[in-house]
């Protein structure tokens, strides 16, 4: 498999009943990288990879909902399990405001508008959104595959910013069509608009509210990318 995504977690702003916040296990080239620790995405982290196995994190901005768990990864490493020098992208924020999460066990790098890094045979590339700290999507290339994640974004960024037409892109949509403009989030429809303009290959919805109406954000989405679209599962994984 060129490159894969499994989902941690999905929700949006907070975990539902029995869910998690927003996580995704990337494999690919020889690498295993964790994208954005929600709540609840490392222990689901450990039920696909051991400690040991994670390469590197990266983590899209500082909203609870993404980066709480590198926290408890910390801990993990620090105490118990004896690792050192694991490398974290992510913006400043994240850095600055985490609980003792930096070295040696964590080596941040800022991730900013524009970075590109590689982690082994896995290679991203950074655009900053339409959000309220700074965030990253980002993109993510192994084997010849695309797959582009939106992290939160307002409809003020497009994913074309993440270069060439994406296998597969990994979309916020966090509320139906009737709460446009509510926050800085997409709705299906905007989200499915953004993914056709950009000439992305195949739609995955994460990030939906858990109050949200999942089938109208499903069905607003597909109406707008005109093909068929599909909603992130927890622990699933995707081929890209
Ligand atoms: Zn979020
Ligand atoms: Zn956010």
């Amino acid at each position: 498999m060129a490159l894969s995504v499994t989902v941690l977690g999905c929700d949006g702003s907070y975990p539902g009943p029995g869910g998690a916040g927003s996580g995704y296990l990337l494999r690919g080239g020889g690498a295993t990288v964790w994208l954005d620790c929600g709540p609840g995405t490392l222990a689901a982290l450990q039920t696909h990879v051991g400690l040991h196995d994670v390469d590197a994190v990266v983590v899209s901005h500082e909203h609870p909902d993404h980066r709480n768990d590198l926290e408890g990864f910390h801990v993990a490493c620090a105490y118990i399990v004896g690792r050192e020098g694991i490398p974290v992208w992510a913006p400043a924020g994240v850095r600055e405001h985490g609980y003792h999460t930096g070295p040696p066990t964590l080596l941040f790098s800022d991730l900013v508008d524009r970075a590109s890094f590689t982690v082994k045979g896995m290679a991203f590339f950074a655009s900053r959104t339409d959000h309220g700290p700074e965030t990253l999507a980002v993109r993510v290339e192994s084997g010849g595959r695309s797959l582009g994640y939106t992290a939160d974004t307002g409809p003020g960024w497009t994913p074309a910013r993440l270069g060439p037409p994406l296998d597969l892109l990994l979309s916020e949509a966090t509320y139906p069509v009737d709460q446009e403009g509510h926050s800085q989030h997409l709705s299906g429809r905007q989200a499915g608009e953004l993914a056709r303009a950009a000439g992305a290959r195949r739609l995955l919805l994460t990030h939906l509210w858990p109050t949200a109406d999942r089938a109208a954000v499903l069905a607003e989405a597909e109406a707008a990318f005109g093909e068929a679209v599909a909603l992130a599962e927890p622990g699933r994984t995707y081929e890209v």
